[in-house]
């Protein structure tokens, strides 16, 4: 299969070969096409398997069908994740001139609350300091937001984001809104975030 087989329209399969991205990895051909269809989906994937580009195509498509700003929300686990993970959009989302902010811990808050004055489409955060901007930052809201990737959910619970992630959840609209969960493993925990933030989803696995 190519990615255009899998409906991802052309300017983001352009992106994709100038990545070298040849052929879709297998979560990337099982979930592409479930996304597009507008499914809540739970993944089951390892770093590696190119996990992120099958959540980011989808969002990126969505985005160009509709674009607004606020668009995405995207949860990792770590700055180093979340870092990779904007690097992903920013590449993917290079001929659509996507605008991408990154909100982690250790790091001062002021350039991030500037970086969300421009209103970027989609941000990358680690719980505990976008909770921090939902709470003190003014003017920022994300009563607009379509989509929520929550990436590596296995190892945001095992370091103990989940009475976070419980108030992020309670702030962000549900209606309209689509959400991916991502895990290398399957845990209670992570089946009860599941319940708690998907709707009707669709499992894939590799
Ligand atoms: P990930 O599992 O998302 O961390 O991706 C692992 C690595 O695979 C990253 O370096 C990606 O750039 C790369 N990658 C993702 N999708 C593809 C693809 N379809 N073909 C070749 N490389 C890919």
């Amino acid at each position: 299969t190519t990615f255009k087989e899998l409906g991802i329209i052309d300017s983001l399969c352009e992106a994709c070969e100038s990545l070298g991205y040849k052929t879709p990895t297998p979560i990337q051909a099982e979930s592409i096409p479930l996304a597009l269809q507008g499914r809540d989906l739970i993944g089951l994937a390892e770093t590696g398997s190119g996990k992120t580009a099958a959540f980011v195509l989808p969002i990126l498509q969505a985005l160009m069908d509709k674009p607004q700003q606020l668009h995405s929300l995207i949860l990792a686990p770590t700055r180093e994740l979340a870092f990779q993970i904007s690097q992903a959009v920013e590449a993917l989302g290079a001929l659509i001139a996507v605008r991408c902010a990154v909100l982690v811990g250790g790091m001062d808050m002021i350039p991030q609350a500037i970086a969300l004055g421009k209103k970027p489409h989609v941000i990358v955060a680690t719980p505990g300091r976008l909770l921090d901007h939902l709470e003190n930052t003014k003017g920022f809201s994300l009563r607009q937001l379509k989509y929520l990737v929550m990436d590596e959910a296995d190892r945001l619970l095992d370091l103990d984001f989940g009475p976070i992630l419980d108030k992020i959840l309670k702030i962000l609209p549900r209606e309209g809104r689509k959400t991916y969960l991502f895990s290398a493993t399957m845990s209670s925990k992570v089946e009860s975030l599941q319940r708690a933030s998907l709707s009707n989803p669709l499992r894939v696995a590799v």
